[in-house]
């Protein structure tokens, strides 16, 4: 099937998926990728992604500003016993800027901890990372490319362009999300990216400031408009690669 995928949304966190999977069938995109945040979003995101089969499909992980209470081995042993009915480990990452690890070394210590057991684990199962890295830019790449499984997305990636560079060279994706539009950063990093190494999505249910109201995943299409327009490019043209880029990077 073919249409716009959304590559990253919290499924698990909107209320009424039904009708969210309704407007996204009506908005033409052909598949979702659900991430997960925590231990219970994990199985939520396995409830939802078994209920859609073949349109909404699984990402699992703990996130960087999420681990605080949860139980690595647990969470560990829960995404390896489900990997077969996953496309990625994510949401993972480190973020420094989250204000319980600014101000706690301890916490920045368990944060890298969850950080590369998810990526190692990753490697081991061969599935791609959906990345996390506000504030910890450099570190997190250097941490993926040494325990990682050497293919993933640096979801929303909005930080330094060496860095950007760097990791476009190591062989990763770069998500773009509806900020695009507004957003300086995030603007910078699109035009530095090529196309085949953008991926779309919404971070659903981020609030979207133009719109005053969370986002969902037929808000790709927002995305897409955004990025078409900052290229220079038709929508077509930005929606076929992008999509290809999905397809690639998860085997869907
Ligand atoms: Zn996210």
């Amino acid at each position: 099937m073919m249409g716009p995928i959304d590559t990253h949304a919290h499924v698990a966190d909107l209320p009424d998926v039904d009708s969210v999977v309704t407007r996204a069938k009506a908005a033409g995109l052909s598949g979702i990728v659900a991430v997960s945040a925590s231990i219970p979003t994990i199985e939520g995101t396995l409830r939802l992604t078994k209920q859609y089969r073949n349109y909404m499909h699984a990402a699992l992980g703990i996130h960087p500003t999420e681990f605080f209470n949860q139980d690595l081995d647990a969470a560990l042993l829960l995404i390896k016993i489900n990997a077969s009915r996953c496309v990625a480990i994510g949401e993972i990452g480190l973020d420094y800027w989250h204000k319980q690890i600014r101000r706690d070394k301890i916490q920045r210590e368990r944060q890298t901890e969850f950080y590369v057991k998810q990526l190692q684990l990753a490697r081991d199962l061969d599935l791609p990372v959906s990345i996390h890295s506000r504030g910890a830019w450099r570190d997190c790449l250097e941490l993926t490319n040494k325990h990682g499984p050497g293919k993933g997305v640096f979801h929303w990636y909005s930080g330094p362009l060496d860095v950007l560079r760097d990791a476009l060279n190591a062989g990763y994706y770069v998500s773009c999300t509806p900020a695009v539009e507004m957003s300086t950063d995030l603007r910078a990093v699109m035009i530095e990216t090529p196309l085949e190494r953008i991926l779309i999505e919404t971070d659903s249910p981020v609030w979207i400031k133009s719109l005053n109201r969370p986002s969902e995943p037929s808000d790709v299409l927002l995305t897409l408009r955004h990025l078409s327009e900052l290229k220079g490019l038709s929508q077509d043209e930005v929606e076929a690669a992008t999509t290809r880029n999905a397809r690639a990077l998860f085997r869907m």
